[in-house]
């Protein structure tokens, strides 16, 4: 015989799920397991976007260390499985209220947002910036000092070297969108809290079914997690392709990351290339000067 919930946490849980639904959000998903993580046996490779030179300015809480190279196994499954409520409207009433939304709306609904503690530290909210018609989206953690001054994300030293990362791979920003799983930055550029996260990521979820990308990159563990619903370090599944609701999605290395940790942009880089390639990208063609 099933475990009952209790009392207390069920109100909790229905509490919660009209909030979601007050967001137009009444599809959830759950993580049926975590798969090996394939790991390549490509040699180390050198990324054509420089890392000396820039200085982190936020987002400084360490990521997990690679794996180091053993065995290729297959590719990897997906693991994240889609389930449906089972009440309430159906998959697809629910598509098609999402399909009505749009972008402008989702900021319209945040309004000048109180619904967690990071709104008291704020001077901006950052949104998200680029294509609306996007094939690629790029998603951190959240704002740091630079983007909370100027309410656009990944405008600091990290976000310049995220801005050569996109052009090695031969396209602008304004070619991808850019967002963060929380739209306010944490003070002292700590890493979002759990209550932060789920107050804020619905915003997320609905930005990335107005713009339906192909690929979605999750910069660092915070982002990876959110979308994932896992507590797994990101050198676990850093770039495997991963399937998150009907797309593909990746993890990588938060370029904040980079900034500390110059060796990793090789592997950075790998990953980007599996993108390139998903999305039949060439790299910029270098001009010769003589
Ligand atoms: S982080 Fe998100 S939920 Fe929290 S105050 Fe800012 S916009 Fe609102």
């Amino acid at each position: 015989m099933a475990d009952r919930v209790p009392q207390s946490l069920q109100e909790k849980i229905e509490e919660r799920l009209r909030y979601y639904e007050d967001l137009g959000i009444r599809l959830f998903y759950r993580d049926r397991g975590t798969p090996k993580a394939a790991v390549s046996l490509a040699p180390e490779v050198s990324a054509p976007f420089p890392t000396s030179g820039l200085q982190e300015n936020s987002l400084p809480k360490p990521i997990a260390k690679p794996l180091p190279p053993k065995a290729a196994v297959a590719a990897p499954t997906p693991r994240i499985a889609p389930i449906v409520a089972p009440s309430g409207p159906s998959l697809f009433e629910s598509v098609d209220k999402i399909k009505d939304d749009a972008l402008p709306k989702i900021r319209e609904d945040i309004g000048d947002c109180t619904r967690c503690k990071l709104h008291k530290g704020r001077n901006k909210i950052v949104f998200g910036d680029g294509s609306p018609k996007a094939e690629l989206v790029f998603i951190g953690e959240g704002p740091g000092a630079d983007e909370d001054y100027q309410g656009l994300p990944f405008v600091g030293r990290a976000g310049k070297l995220l801005t050569q990362m996109i052009e090695a791979m031969g396209l602008q920003r304004r070619d991808v969108y850019i967002c963060n799983v929380v739209k306010c930055r944490p003070p002292e550029n700590r890493a979002p809290e759990p209550d932060e996260v789920t107050t804020c990521s619905p915003y997320l979820l609905r930005q990335i079914d107005v713009i339906q990308p192909k690929v979605i990159v999750c910069l660092g563990a915070v982002a990876a997690k959110t979308l994932l619903e896992t507590t797994r370090g990101i050198s676990q599944f850093r770039g495997e392709w991963l399937e998150w609701r009907g797309r593909k999605l990746m993890a990588t290395y938060h370029p904040a990351y980079l900034l500390r940790n110059p060796n990793a942009k090789g592997e950075v880089w790998k990953d980007l290339q599996k993108v390139m390639a998903e999305l039949g990208l060439q790299p910029p063609k270098k001009t010769r000067t003589s």
